[in-house]
């Protein structure tokens, strides 16, 4: 599903984000990747969007070495691998119902397929009865709730989860991390980004710790491994 093979990432002005990185994601895993302020884990992600270009090494997705895609392939790789944010970020002016409508009407779904899926997502993240509400009158849980909803619309292979809970109190959190869950038994691969050590201790989930732009752990079942 996800396979990184020597896979390197020098900034210009020489920095090293990441060195010699070698991984295999299978599709259906859910896997936290941990690590200090710096490691690389933003640079992982961009690489995976294929927001940045490796300097090194080959990204295959779902088959598809990325690093060598056709332009025209890209939108359909966006679509495939979906990201939601520890800032929810929400279109302000939008309802709940539209917000989630827009990412399947920029990709020009008919209005048939809409008015079926968007009800559905929100009724997979338990917020049915918040169709007509703005961002502005929902609690946290509730804004990243419709963030997932948006992100699975489309029916993503992946769903990359950047610091989802950070926003969050503990409580929310754990709603938010048993959506995710539900999400992945249903066959989404989910890459969450955290430093929520309770919750990877916790969850017993493959754990992947970076440091200095190298993997310096692949444990499944693993645990959060730094005290902060
Ligand atoms: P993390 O997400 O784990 O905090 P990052 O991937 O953001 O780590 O950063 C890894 C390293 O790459 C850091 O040294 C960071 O300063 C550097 N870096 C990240 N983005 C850029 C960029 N666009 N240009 C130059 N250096 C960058
Ligand atoms: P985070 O901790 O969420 O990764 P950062 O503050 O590390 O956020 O980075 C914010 C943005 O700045 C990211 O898009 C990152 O790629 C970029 N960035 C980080 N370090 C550098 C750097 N040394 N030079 C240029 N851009 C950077």
């Amino acid at each position: 599903m996800i396979q990184l093979k020597n896979v390197s990432k020098i900034y210009n002005k020489g920095i090293h984000a990441l060195t010699n990185i070698n991984l295999s994601i299978d599709k259906g895993e859910f896997l936290f990747l941990v690590g200090p302020s710096g490691a690389g884990k933003s640079t992982f992600i961009k690489l995976l969007l294929k927001e940045e270009e490796p300097t090194e090494g080959s990204i295959v997705v779902d088959h598809q070495d990325i690093t060598k895609m056709s332009r025209r392939k890209i939108p359909y790789h966006r679509r495939n691998i979906s990201v939601i944010f520890q800032d929810f970020r929400l279109l302000p002016n939008k309802t709940v119902y539209e917000n989630i409508a827009f990412a399947m009407q920029v990709i020009e779904a008919s209005s048939k397929d809409i008015r079926r899926q968007v009800p559905m997502v929100l009724g997979m993240v338990g917020l049915s009865d918040k169709a007509k509400q703005y961002p502005h009158e929902l609690s946290g849980g509730e804004r990243q709730r419709v963030s997932i909803a948006r992100a699975i619309v489309n029916n993503p292979s992946i769903l990359i989860a950047d610091e989802p809970t950070g926003n969050l109190d503990p409580e929310t959190a754990w709603e938010i991390m048993k959506v995710l869950k539900q999400i992945n038994r249903r066959g989404t691969t989910v890459v969450m980004v955290t430093h929520a050590k309770d919750i990877v201790d916790t969850m017993q989930q493959r754990v992947i710790a970076l440091e200095k732009g190298r993997i310096i752990r692949d444990e499944h079942r693993g645990a959060y491994g730094y005290e902060d």
